[in-house]
């Protein structure tokens, strides 16, 4: 053992203690940017094992980065500060439902696709679905508060937290919340961890409540020949009566990229299309979108195609699934970003969005959850190309400043981690920084929890993307 933190981590961990230099490479990314190679990698599969690690890194006062699966899109598990990584991808064996109970309790390193699986076994759902779902992991999830499709009807990931079991920085083990869905004992804790990104507390289990499952779903895709009615037909839809459980966006440039990865009939002219679903009763699901076509004709929009039956709306959503790997298999790097902003400037962030990709020369797709005013500007680049990464920088900074100033955010569900703390104060102001960094302060004396995340570093003001610290 070459020092005594590897000699007590080895004696917690045994083999699941890594320090081969390649292993630790290789727990230096995640989905966003920056390559960081940590002193040591643990994989936990119990809370007393990470309660016992996080002692250590008290004692030697080292950083622990909480690792979920790395899909992460704004550098949340990026070992910043070297130190231990604690890997939960191998804790994934804790999923047990209390159907009567309408709840689930899961280890941090389950995959969400597991969780949707065994609810709809039981005719149950949990509503939370990052289109990373496959892969993703709840402790990730609770960490990033994440979203999804079906944000627009049934919220995110904290509107299904009962309750958590949470190693704290000093290394005890608290729980937070319960089994009810009413809980006003003391502070809300939960939903202070909730979205914390790893800063606050480990999450070493999660109680998560279920709902019925909708009896049926209707699925709609618009077509529209202005970016600008497309944006306006979401407030539209919302104000019409029907309260629709999904409603994405995808513009031309995302369209065209789907429709180039995997021929799927896509109008390539349209200027963007809107996928709208409805679920519940099957035949008052006929009737919302009914209530739907007629509220968008009123704004001159009638390219309303109905899917006819369950292959051809599964159909309609796997191009929304596809947007991603399109868009990563037709460029070299894809910068993803989330920034939000209230229904009613949808159509302002477009025009901007569209202004931006032309003053920057760059190649941004638009597309996201249209229904939360949450979308996701993508943009394709060369790391490689230095001049061009400075545009992208200046670019990305222009929509987070634009989001702002229209009353939005910086991120809906991505969390801030690295990617967008040089702009937090911008959105926080600097009392509201200060605020938040006194809670960090109360509950992480030392900052061993995933520093370097949140909160900008002195001075920081802007976006770097090429930060590489590793070989
Ligand atoms: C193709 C693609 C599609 C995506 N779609 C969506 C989407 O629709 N909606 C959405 O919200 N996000 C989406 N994301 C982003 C990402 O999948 C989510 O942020 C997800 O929640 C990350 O989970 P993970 O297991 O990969 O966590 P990681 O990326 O490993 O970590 C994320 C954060 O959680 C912390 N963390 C992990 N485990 C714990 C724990 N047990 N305790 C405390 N902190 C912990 C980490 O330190 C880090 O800060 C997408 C990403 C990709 C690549």
């Amino acid at each position: 053992m070459s020092n005594a933190i590897e000699q007590k981590l080895h004696e917690i961990l045994g083999d699941r203690l890594l320090t081969d230099v390649d292993d630790r490479i290789s727990y230096g990314f995640d989905g966003s940017f920056g390559q960081y190679i940590p002193d040591y990698v643990v994989q936990v599969i119990s809370a007393e094992e990470v309660q016992a690690v996080v002692r250590v890194a008290d004692e030697f006062v080292i950083p622990v980065t909480p690792r979920g699966a790395a899909t992460s899109l704004s550098g949340g598990p990026l070992p910043v500060a070297g130190g231990i990584v604690m890997d939960f991808s191998q804790w994934n064996h804790y999923l047990e439902i209390f159907p009567d109970d309408l709840l689930i309790k899961v280890s941090p390193g389950v995959r969400t696709g597991d969780i949707h699986k065994l609810a709809d076994d039981y005719n149950l759902m949990y509503p939370p679905d990052p289109s990373s779902s496959s892969v993703c992991t709840i402790g990730g999830n609770l960490a990033e508060n994440a979203g999804g499709p079906r944000g627009v009807k049934y919220g995110v990931t904290k509107d299904y937290v009962l309750g958590l079991q949470v190693v704290t920085a000093d290394g005890s083990i608290i729980h937070t919340g319960g089994q009810t869905v009413k809980n006003v004992t003391g502070y809300d804790l939960t939903k202070l961890l909730v979205g914390s990104e790893g800063t606050l507390g480990i999450i070493t289990e999660a109680t998560l409540r279920l709902i019925p499952k909708p009896l049926d779903t209707m699925t709609a895709m618009i077509v529209y020949d202005d970016l600008y009615t497309a944006g306006k037909s979401i407030s539209t839809i919302l104000t019409s009566g029907v309260r629709p459980s999904k409603m994405e966006i995808l513009d031309q440039n995302a369209i065209n990229k789907v429709e180039d990865y995997a021929g799927l009939d896509l109008p390539r002219e349209a200027a963007a299309v809107l996928l709208v679903e409805v679920d519940g009763d099957t035949e008052a699901l006929k009737k919302e979108m009914e209530v739907i076509r007629s509220a968008l004709k009123k704004i001159g929009v009638t390219g309303v195609n109905i899917a006819g039956d369950k292959e051809e709306e599964a159909k309609l959503w796997q191009v929304r699934k596809l947007v991603s790997p399109a868009i990563v298999s037709s460029g070299y790097t894809k910068i993803s970003e989330d920034a939000t902003v209230p229904l009613s400037k949808i159509p302002d962030m477009f025009k901007k969005i569209d202004e931006i990709k032309e003053k920057y020369h760059l190649n941004i797709v638009v597309f996201g959850h249209a229904g939360d005013g949450n979308l996701h500007p993508t943009i394709n680049t060369n790391m490689r190309d230095a001049e061009e990464v400075s545009r992208v920088e200046d670019a990305v900074e222009e929509i987070f400043n634009y989001a702002i100033e229209l009353g939005g955010t910086l991120s809906g569900e991505h969390g801030i981690g690295t990617m967008k703390r040089a702009f937090l104060e911008k959105e926080v102001g600097q009392a509201g920084l200060e605020f938040q960094k006194a809670v960090k302060k109360a509950l992480d004396p030392k900052n061993i929890l995933n520093p370097g995340k949140i909160f900008p570093n002195p001075g920081e003001k802007r976006l770097v993307l090429n930060n590489d610290t590793a070989p």
